[in-house]
This record gives C-alpha cells, sequence and structure tokens, in this order.
C-alpha cells in the first residue's frame, strides 16, 4: 500500500492526501485499476495480493460509503459479526498501525499532544486519537467495543463516539467460560446486531449472518492448516513478517477475502516445503514471538533473522484459538469465540497456550516485546515470566513501542538480544 499511494515521498500535506483518497474512492475506476494493478503484478506474494486488495477494497468503501454502514470497533469484536450483517467494520487499531507503517506516527503523536491525550496511554491509541482528531479517519455509523481483555479501547472509542454523536455500545465480556457467561454474551451481541441492523437501515438476514459465519469456518480450515505447517523445521517463512498479519485475523473471518487469504497462505506454505524452500536461510534458534512488534522501520528483525539467525518459528497473536462456529447459532458461536480468547479471563489460560505452542512449535526461548503503554499484554508479565522459568523456558522481555520509534532504544535492544541468543 506504501507504494500505491506513495504517502511518504511526495509534498502534499496529508489532509490533501487523504482527501485525494476520499476523492480515489468515490471515482471508483481509479480504485479499480489499482486492484488490478495489485492482482496480476509479480512482486507479491500470492496471499500478500489478496490482502492487499482487501485493503484497496476496503479503502474504497470506507471512505466511499454514507457512515451509517460504516461501524467502528475494537480488535476484539470479531468481524463476523459486521460481514454478517452487510456493515463495514473499522478497526481503528489497525488503522493506527497501518499508519505507523507509512511514517505517519510522529505526525499523528504531535498532533494527539496538542489535543491532550494523555502520554501514558498505548501509543496505538494516541495515534488513532491524533489522526481521528485531523478527521482523517473515515465516517462512522456506530462505535462497537469489548470491554476486556483491552481496557483503553472502550474509554478511547467512547470519547471518539462522543465527539461524533454516534451510538456507542459495549459488550461485557465475562471471564468465565461456562453456558451461563456465553447465554449472558449471546444475548449481548443479539441485543447489538438489531440495533446496529435499525441504525444502518439493513435489514438483519439469517442467510447473510450463516454465509458470514459459513466462510470465517472455512477460512479458519485453511488456517489451522497453514498453522500446521508451520511447525516444520527449518522454518518456512518469516515470523516478523507473520506477526503484522494479526491486521488479517482482526479483518477477514467473515469475508470471502477471508478463505481467499487463508488458502493462498497455505498453499505457498506446503509449496515452499514440497520444494525445501524456506524464506529465511539463516536458521539457528527457534523463538515464539509475544505480543506485537515495532510497525515502523527500524533494524530489529534485520539483527534477530539476517544476522543472528533468530527464528520466529510462531507468534502469538496470530493463532487460530477458537472451534468452528455454528452457522446454526452465530451469536452463541460468536459469544464462545470471544470468551476463549486466550487474553481473556485468569492469565492461566495465557500461560497454558503459551506453553503449549512453545511445545508444538519446538522454541528454543521465548520473546516478550513490551509495547509502551499496554497493561492488558504486561499487567501479569510477572507471573507469566515465573512459570516459564519454572518450566526451564528462557524468557527475553524486550521494551519498546510498536508505533513510537522515539521510545525504541535500538542500541540497547540489539545489545540485550544478541546478549539472549548468545545464551541460547
Ligand atoms: S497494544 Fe494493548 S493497549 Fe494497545 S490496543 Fe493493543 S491491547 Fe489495547
Amino acid at each position: 500500500m506504501r507504494d500505491l499511494f506513495s504517502l511518504r515521498g511526495n509534498t502534499l500535506s496529508l489532509k490533501t492526501k487523504v482527501r485525494l483518497l476520499r476523492l480515489a474512492a468515490r471515482y471508483t475506476p481509479l480504485l479499480e485499476l489499482l486492484r488490478l494493478k495489485v492482482r496480476f503484478s509479480n512482486g507479491y506474494r500470492p496471499h500478500d495480493r489478496v490482502s492487499t486488495e482487501f485493503y484497496v477494497w476496503m479503502m474504497k468503501h470506507l471512505y466511499g460509503s454514507p457512515a451509517h454502514r460504516i461501524v467502528w470497533a475494537n480488535i476484539f469484536v470479531p468481524s463476523e459479526l459486521f460481514w454478517g450483517l452487510g456493515l463495514i467494520p473499522f478497526y481503528p487499531e489497525v488503522g493506527a498501525a497501518a499508519a505507523v507503517g507509512l511514517g505517519l506516527a510522529p505526525k499523528a503523536l504531535e498532533w494527539a499532544d496538542e489535543m491532550g491525550v494523555p502520554r501514558d496511554l498505548c501509543t496505538f491509541h494516541r495515534v488513532l486519537a491524533g489522526l481521528a482528531g485531523k478527521d482523517l479517519f473515515p465516517q462512522a455509523g456506530a462505535f462497537v467495543v469489548v470491554n476486556f481483555p483491552c481496557t483503553v479501547a472502550g474509554q478511547v472509542l467512547a470519547s471518539e463516539a462522543f465527539v461524533r454523536g454516534s451510538p456507542f455500545f459495549t459488550l461485557d465480556l465475562p471471564s468465565s467460560a461456562d453456558d451461563e457467561a456465553v447465554d449472558y454474551l449471546t444475548s449481548q451481541l443479539e441485543d447489538v446486531a438489531y440495533r446496529l441492523a435499525e441504525i444502518s437501515r439493513m435489514r438483519y438476514s439469517k442467510g447473510r449472518m450463516r454465509e458470514a459465519i459459513r466462510l470465517s469456518n472455512q477460512a479458519r480450515a485453511y488456517a489451522v492448516e497453514a498453522m500446521e505447517l508451520r511447525k516444520a523445521t527449518p522454518s518456512p517463512i518469516r515470523g516478523s513478517d507473520m506477526i503484522g498479519h494479526l491486521g488479517m485475523v482482526i479483518y477477514l473471518f467473515g469475508s470471502r477475502y477471508g478463505v481467499e487469504y487463508y488458502r493462498m497462505l497455505r498453499d505457498y506454505i506446503a509449496r515452499l516445503r514440497q520444494e525445501g524452500h524456506t524464506e529465511q536461510e539463516h536458521q539457528r534458534h527457534r523463538l515464539y514471538w509475544m505480543h506485537l512488534k515495532p510497525f515502523y522501520q527500524c533494524d530489529l528483525f534485520h539483527l534477530l533473522e539476517n544476522e543472528r539467525g533468530g527464528v520466529i518459528a510462531f507468534e502469538e497473536h496470530t493463532a487460530v484459538w477458537w472451534e468452528p462456529l455454528n452457522e446454526e447459532e452465530p451469536f452463541r458461536s460468536l459469544a464462545r469465540k470471544m470468551i476463549s480468547h486466550p487474553s481473556n479471563g485468569p492469565v492461566e489460560r495465557r500461560i497454558e497456550k503459551v506453553l503449549k505452542d512453545v511445545e508444538d512449535f519446538r522454541v528454543d526461548g521465548v520473546i516478550h516485546f513490551n509495547h509502551w503503554g499496554c497493561r492488558q499484554s504486561q499487567g501479569a508479565l510477572s507471573v507469566i515470566r515465573r512459570r516459564l522459568r519454572q518450566e526451564g523456558i528462557p524468557l527475553l522481555e524486550l521494551d519498546g513501542d510498536c508505533a513510537d520509534q522515539a521510545n525504541f532504544q535500538e542500541g540497547q535492544v540489539r545489545v540485550r538480544l544478541e546478549a539472549f541468543l548468545e545464551s541460547l
């Protein structure tokens, strides 16, 4: 996307660029041309071509659709809910991460400071607030958030809804996984779905919701196969790249792009394995990556993968953690999916998932990236640290910031990373 819109390299102001983008979204043939360029270009891996096409499609619909068709949500609200209602989801945290990748974070953070956004908030939310404050994000017909595990999102998005005068819905996520808890969340999801249908003036269609669940299950099956294929040694694909594919996990389930994306990814990894190829030649230590990564340009992964042979065999947040959904009970299935998220409920759930992945992917050590301001990922880190130590699993905690390069001490990170890899 960076190449397509050249957001970094010319002298137009950011606001002008977004205006042009909005104009392009209304002038469909231009985006259609971009889509075709991506489809027939050789410069993309097959699954990247699908994700790029998807983002072009999203641009067109987010900036070209009426506000009542667009719903803002935080990343823990399942996308199937929106695709099944015929709505267009916008996950502003993903938008913020994309903006960081495009080099827009310093400006957005400056705007957030001017607006008085507290500096100890998660930086994704500060970037988000800065961009939204300058009206650079799409319009919104309504907002939906889950109150856990990310506790910041509800408050930031509630403020945004308040400023825009938009309806705001909170889903209260229970921590236990018993039937009563599932019932409780199911009825909330049903209520929100009917309210969204009203607001968006889209009639609720059982068939459309069923279709979204069916597509989600198809994508899930391919994603599970891709995950299995990644267990091979040597590791077929680069993990640093896969961490960023979290955006796909958040957006694609329930859409036809999801099925295509995960089928292509599965086929791509299978082909690499069949041909005996790997994306990363130098492989010495297999690692498991917890939480997120810096989305700006930095040398961290060049050092880790190319220089030191560290292999991110798998990462915490791109896993399929849920069971197949039931078309006949879409809301109940989605409730189960949300409740069973490894970061929901007691920290033991997250730890169990990490221990299972460590065993399944036969890793030598774990890296946890401590993103500035994220309480949900670091609040219980001392327990995780102790438990991994008990199991004899080396853990490196890297302090940094996924969005603000100024909070990332590259020299210090290099020293700690090298020492950790030596110790392995
Ligand atoms: S990094 Fe943490 S605080 Fe920030 S959006 Fe993600 S879960 Fe929420």
